[in-house]
């Protein structure tokens, strides 16, 4: 934006020249000039130096001075505005030695009253707000630039210790002096896992802050999404008594375009909410379909029969660390960053979130986010019973075997994989198909296959249905489940002929996944009788890189439980010195930020030591996934780091 009042800086030792350019300037229509005169050298270097004028009129002959002296002593000292130099007379000698010295222009003060001078203020002034804006614009950046990097910091430096407390607190709770002080160990727990999700809501409130937020936009099984939305949830309201029902009001479609990760943080925080703030009755999830002349839009209405909303808190609850101030939302404790981030969310996604409550009888949240285009997609309905998931029912089985659970979603994966080791089987994961194929190929070539694999059909990386072809044309013969949201006629049989032996339908229903057990036990039973299955971790040798020695030493606790030999290297150059000293190291685990080192660094050493290293990073931030590419690094461990993470890494292999 232009500065109408522009500060001028008028150095000139002629009382009368000085009345003659005020005059001039003061016939400008577009400006009017704070002017600040001064008459020799050293006040005009005194006031250059301050450089807080956005012109400058210099006179060329200051008495005994030359211009050209104060100049240059003026650029030196600081001083970054135009300037425009004025003498008496032309001469293009002295023109060139203004120019080359910096100065923007030069006039002869008989010009001083034609356009002349007028278009050379003009030039300058223009010249002086671009590059002003240039300055600010870099400062801006290098500013954001340094909120990232602290920002980046900070997160590393919180979710270290963390990783120290929660692993402690669940190990302790494991035994037996943990048994004693159940209660107290699950508060403390508790407590880490809420300060985590405190961590990320700040981080992502953060990110949207500086317009950083940016969102994954790829084809989403919406049938499979809302599935997991709800395998996940109904414990939570099973948990309080409460029934969740998630229904369509209109055939959906099975695919929509949106950010998966970022809808299924908008759901499961409004569900929580519901279930939060709600004693007794029900949670209702429904969802529908409109179009309007340019897009096709995803609606979804949460309602509850809880504790409802006051009308004066209707708006004020969507701004970050706002609660409606009662005894209730303090006992459940909640930072009051869900709902602003839900609503940056829904904002990005094309659509927004409304709120309708009665104080004292319930909320209805409704959301509506854009879809992209899916008029060619085909629509079903969908509605999920409200049969609870406890493992009650599965802990009166006892098998012995070995079973794989595939599925995107850790939170998923997690939930059955609960289920099926309450049975007595041993569980081992995957995250999507090609990781299934990994492990299924390298657990034949131990000669201990899995008697079992649960896998969902709608993954990253490889689908399920890919994966089966590449896992029976490894010559596996196993079992092989296919876990699937779709329910609509023939999938189950398209699904069967691609040599899946049995459908489980999402969201796992208890009965039908212990059902699916006892069959596929059953038989493995007989086939797996000699061959032994359990996993031998012990030849497996970690180098685990760590700074923080209370971080260094509960991830090498959890590890060495899972039969891991583990040696620790505090630093960088320790690391190297370790890493000398033997040739059979199965993976290093890296910390990213060490005092001595650069973690991307230190992993291009050791690759250039070792080139087919398998390395793993920890950090406390996510690093750029370019960055894990250049350096070659497949797995990165976000901390804090955690039993179950270290577990899916020792089973890898
Ligand atoms: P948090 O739940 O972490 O406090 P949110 O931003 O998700 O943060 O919610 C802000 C506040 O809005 C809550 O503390 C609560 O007072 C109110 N609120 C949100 N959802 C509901 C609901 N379903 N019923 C009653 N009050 C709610």
């Amino acid at each position: 934006m232009t500065n109408i009042t522009p500060r001028l800086l008028l150095v000139e030792d002629d009382e009368d020249d000085y009345i003659l350019t005020c005059d001039y300037l003061e016939q400008f229509t577009t400006h009017q000039f704070a002017i600040d005169w001064v008459t020799n050298q050293d006040d005009a270097l005194a006031e250059m130096a301050k450089n807080c004028h956005d012109i400058c009129l210099l006179d060329y002959q200051l008495g005994a001075q030359n211009g050209l002296t104060v100049l240059k002593r003026g650029i030196e000292a600081g001083f970054t505005s135009p300037i425009i130099m004025l003498t008496g007379q032309a001469d293009e000698k002295v023109d060139l030695a203004a120019l080359d010295a910096g100065a923007v222009d030069y006039l002869i003060k008989s010009e001083l009253n034609g356009t002349r001078f007028a278009r050379s203020i003009r030039y300058a002034l223009a010249r002086r707000e671009i590059e002003k804006e240039r300055v600010d614009r870099l400062k801006a950046e290098a500013e954001n630039r340094s909120k990232d990097r602290f920002l980046a910091h900070l997160s590393h430096e919180l979710r270290t210790p963390l990783t120290s407390i929660l692993g402690y607190t669940e190990l302790l709770m494991d035994s037996e002096l943990g048994r004693e002080a159940k209660a107290e160990l699950g508060i403390v727990l508790n407590n880490s896992k809420h300060l985590l999700s405190l961590l990320n809501n700040m981080l992502d409130l953060s990110k949207i802050a500086a317009d950083k937020l940016e969102l994954n936009i790829t084809e989403v099984s919406l049938d499979s999404l809302i599935a997991d939305v709800y395998a996940l949830m109904r414990v939570a309201a099973n948990d309080k008594g409460l029934t969740l029902t998630i229904s369509s009001e209109s055939p959906l479609p099975l695919q929509i375009y949106t950010d998966e990760t970022r809808l299924r943080q908008v759901l499961i925080n409004l569900i929580s909410n519901a279930i939060k703030f709600t004693e007794k009755g029900k949670i209702e999830v429904r969802f529908w379909v409109e179009q309007n002349s340019a897009c096709h839009l995803l609606y979804f209405d949460v309602s509850d029969t809880g504790i409802g909303i006051p009308e004066d808190n209707l708006l004020s609850i969507f701004k970050p660390f706002e609660q409606v101030a009662d005894v209730v939302s303090r006992h459940q404790g909640g930072s009051g960053l869900g709902l602003a981030i839900c609503t940056e969310l829904t904002a990005k996604m094309g659509g927004a979130i409304e709120l309708e409550s009665k104080f004292g009888a319930g909320s209805r949240f409704t959301v509506h986010i854009a879809t992209g285009d899916v008029s060619q997609v085909r629509h079903e309905e969908l509605t999920f019973d409200a049969k609870p998931f406890n493992t009650h029912a599965a802990e009166a089985l006892c098998y012995s075997g070995k079973v794989l659970v595939v599925d995107d979603v850790k939170d998923i994966r997690m939930l059955i994989g609960h289920l099926v080791s309450a049975t007595g089987l041993t569980v081992e994961y995957a995250r999507n198909g090609l990781e299934a194929l990994e492990r299924i190929k390298a657990s034949m070539f131990d000669q201990q296959p899995y008697d079992l694999v649960l896998i969902d059909i709608h993954m990253p990386v490889m689908d399920g249905t890919t994966a089966i072809k590449h896992i029976r044309a490894e010559n596996f013969t196993g079992p092989m489940v296919a876990m699937t949201a779709a329910t609509m006629k023939g999938v189950r049989q398209e699904l069967m002929q691609q040599g899946f032996n049995k459908v489980l339908e999402k969201p796992i229903n208890n009965d039908a996944l212990i059902s699916v057990l006892k069959s596929c036990m059953q038989e493995a039973q007989v086939e797996t009788q000699e061959s032994s299955t359990t996993v031998s971790t012990g030849d497996q040798h970690y180098l685990l890189v760590e700074d923080d020695p209370d971080a260094a030493d509960i991830t090498a606790l959890l590890l060495r439980k899972l039969g891991v030999n583990v040696q620790i290297a505090y630093s960088g150059q320790q690391c190297l010195e370790m890493f000398a000293q033997r040739t059979d190291w199965t993976k290093v685990l890296l910390d990213l930020h060490l005092p001595d080192a650069n973690g991307f660094v230190l992993a291009k050493n050791l690759r250039q030591l070792d080139p087919r290293l398998d390395i793993v990073i920890l950090s406390g931030d996510q690093p750029e996934d370019v960055k894990l590419q250049e350096a070659g690094i497949n797995t990165f461990l976000l901390k804090p780091i955690n039993r179950q993470m270290l577990a899916e890494l020792v089973n890898n292999g």
